[in-house]
């Protein structure tokens, strides 16, 4: 039997792992029919960041406002700012029978954990800490302590992928892709089995 509904995919991770850099590997690829929740945030926008593209950037009030209202399906505070995914397109689209990818941090994963038991979650892992270390230096956006700060979170988070469906090295951008690309191709099938 075929669920008409979408599929819910959470990519989660700790920061610096490559989330970012895997997931729009995935929507440039012309294999990929799945849509992008656009996360809500309180934080800077960055330099060559869109608003509407990257982020939908709001006030820390305005956030708080939309917590209040119920408009998240899960939000956390990371590194100071808050980050959420918004309610009403992730139901409208899988309720339209599309799959929705949310880039989300680990927090926020097992909020949707236990809203979304069925939902899929892959855990992007980096090959080892010096490497994770080494890309948040070189995106050069962050400053040492706020590295820190990521780093520290990142050796948390790492602990927390057993609690994953799957997970996923991220040792080249291709890989991985392909590797988030063939486990929602599987998980697909398993869902259309009668
Ligand atoms: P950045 O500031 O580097 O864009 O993102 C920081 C962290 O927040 C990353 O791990 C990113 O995946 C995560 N993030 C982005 N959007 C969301 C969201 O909607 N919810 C949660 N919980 N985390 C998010």
């Amino acid at each position: 039997m075929t669920s008409d509904k979408g599929l819910l995919i959470v990519l989660s991770g700790p920061s610096g792992v490559g989330k970012g850099t895997v997931r729009k590997a995935i929507f440039d690829h012309p294999d990929t029919d799945f849509k992008y929740s656009i996360s809500m945030t309180t934080r800077e926008k960055r330099e060559g960041e869109v608003d509407g593209v990257d982020y939908f950037f709001k006030s820390k009030e305005e956030f708080e406002a939309l917590i209040e209202q119920d408009k998240f399906i899960e939000y956390a505070q990371y590194v100071g700012n808050y980050y959420g995914t918004p309610v009403d397109y992730v139901d409208q689209t899988m309720a339209s029978g599309h799959d929705v990818f949310l880039e989300i941090e680990v927090e926020g994963a097992k909020q949707v954990r236990e809203k979304f038991p069925e939902a899929l979650f892959i855990f992007l892992a980096p090959p080892d800490l010096t490497q994770l270390e080494r890309r948040l230096v070189n995106r050069g956006t962050d400053s040492p302590e706020i590295i820190r700060h990521r780093i520290d979170e990142a050796k948390r988070e790492l602990k927390l992928m057993n609690l994953y469906d799957y997970v996923v090295i991220n040792d080249d951008v291709d890989n991985a892709r392909q590797r988030v690309q063939c486990i929602v191709e599987a998980s697909h099938m398993k869902r259309a089995r009668v």
